[in-house]
């Protein structure tokens, strides 16, 4: 049994932009009922004041470089008895709008001094100093937001070990020179071996440079991220990392008892392998909240995302407009927000093909369940992708999915070559290079083999066995803590 400090800046089903609010929702989880003595510590938002019923103060502190002092609140993660910790700074965290961005979308002016006191607060609780009585013996923080505390303590007598995961290298965390002074830091973390990144302060290298331990979300994005394509100026020091033995990739597993296409509440009908007519009756009802025309032939293809060029949305918009200009018998729905530029390219084409196309702008949890469900193919063609959830809920249900060859995506789908078709592996379709005539390739691959129902069934199925639970990934999270 393992005192596990498990910081994070979103955490499902309180708050959430992505995939690091699932992580940071199952993995503590399942970590929990492995029986270890996991605590999960995140900012008090507004969002998650207002949700959690049982709440009450535990300690107060007072924090280098703040004047006023913070409390910290304890609860249990909604649905769980996971502890759950609240930094609550009110005049940086309760306030309308996202995590990182107020309600129109741009990021907080203060974001590098929210962080820094969240981080600070953590650093305060991983050394006993919050009059807790309680240290543990691992702390493990995500992404830019949470990375200082690992640099924090680093020099610091009887320190818990420090894990930090990348589940995104391509937000860092990168504020002025100005910023750094403002907020009081302490001046030796100033240098390139430290947070410096080229006259910049670098937040994600409080983690890359002082954690015990780097992982990220998959084993191919973990190698990935040691090459200039992908490492935006940090390869040399993680293939440093990992030529120590200090970088590994662990992939993300999936909840699955809220991704079960058996018994989401979500759905139209219920279904599993056993009974797999029922998806149909999903896709029936998809193309009627779409308005599109319930066919049962044509390829429904589904997008859930984050519209940002990350997510290769400009090859879809080309790929699928070249096939439905060549009168492709498909179907394209499309949950999502981000890039205006993006939203509006979708509307147009949803304007041109309103019998083809459905587009929903916004963040909708039951319509992403619908869309996985009721879907034939998913799509994500995406750039890079550290591991990615979509494509595994998009196997749980069947769904088969259309992916780029990279990071997560890699390491989680198998392509429908005829070998792989005839040893019983195939669970989707995969393309290497990053454009719109490789998609539209592969979509039609996928089109043809949709003719075949005999073998498309097969591939369902064998999709739909796969295991991404996160029992398997806990441990070896587990084993790494232990090794450290
Ligand atoms: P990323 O973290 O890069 O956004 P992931 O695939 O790892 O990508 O995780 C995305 C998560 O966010 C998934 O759980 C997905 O269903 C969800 N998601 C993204 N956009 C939306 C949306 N518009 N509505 C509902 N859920 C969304």
């Amino acid at each position: 049994m393992r005192k596990i400090l498990f910081s994070s800046s979103e955490v499902h089903p309180l708050i959430k932009t992505g995939g690091l609010a699932d992580v940071s929702g199952s993995l503590p989880t399942a970590l929990h009922l492995q029986g270890h003595d996991i605590r999960i510590i995140m900012p008090a938002y507004r969002k998650c004041l207002e949700q959690l019923e049982k709440i009450h103060p535990i300690a107060t502190l007072k924090l280098d470089g703040f004047h006023l002092p913070i409390e910290i609140f304890q609860s249990t993660l909604p649905g769980t008895n996971v502890p759950l910790l609240l930094v609550h700074s009110p005049q940086h965290f309760d306030r309308e709008g996202g995590p990182y961005s107020s309600p129109t979308g741009e990021d907080w002016q203060d974001n590098a001094a929210r962080f820094t006191l969240f981080s600070r607060a953590v650093a305060a609780l991983a050394m006993n100093q919050a009059g807790l009585n309680w240290q543990p013996d691992v702390l493990h923080c995500s992404d830019w937001q949470t990375a200082l505390t690992p640099a924090l303590i680093a020099d610091l007598p009887n320190r818990p070990v420090t894990v930090f995961t990348i589940h995104n290298l391509a937000y860092q965390g990168l504020f002025s020179r100005e910023i750094f002074d403002a907020l009081d830091l302490p001046e030796k973390l100033w240098h390139s071996d430290g947070l410096e990144f080229y006259g910049l302060l670098s937040l994600i290298k409080g983690g890359l440079i002082y954690a015990d331990h780097i992982t990220t979300v998959s084993p191919t994005y973990a190698k990935e991220i040691c090459n200039y394509e992908f490492g935006y100026g940090l390869e040399g020091l993680l293939s440093l990392r990992a030529k120590q033995g200090r970088l590994s990739g662990i992939l993300n597993g999936i909840d699955n008892t809220e991704w079960n296409p058996k018994k989401d509440r979500y759905l139209t009908k219920t279904y599993s392998i056993k009974n797999l007519r029922n998806k149909t009756i999903n896709k029936a009802s998809l193309q009627q909240y779409f308005g599109l025309p319930e066919k049962e032939d044509v390829l429904l293809m589904g997008i859930i995302s984050r519209l940002v060029p990350q997510k290769g949305i400009d090859l879809t918009l080309e790929a699928v407009t070249k096939l439905l200009e060549s009168g492709a018998n498909i179907q394209l729905v499309c949950l999502g927000s981000g890039e205006p530029s993006y939203e509006q390219d979708l509307r147009i084409l949803r304007a041109r093909y309103p019998d083809k196309v459905g587009v929903d702008i916004g963040y909708n949890e039951a319509l992403a369940h619908q869309i996985e469900a009721g879907s034939d193919v998913f799509l994500m063609p995406s750039r890079f992708e550290p591991c990615g959830l979509n494509q595994l809920y998009s196997l749980r249900y069947g769904t088969l999915p259309i992916v780029r060859n990279t990071g997560g995506l890699a390491d989680t789908v198998v392509d429908a070559t005829e070998n792989n078709r005839k040893n019983g592996t195939a669970t989707g379709f995969k393309f290497d290079q990053s454009n719109a005539g490789e998609l539209e390739k592969t979509i039609s691959r996928a089109l043809d083999l949709f003719q075949r129902p005999r073998i498309w069934r097969k591939m369902m199925i064998t999709a739909m066995e796969q295991n991404y639970s996160w029992q398997q990934s806990a441990e070896t999270y587990v084993q790494l803590y232990e090794s450290l």
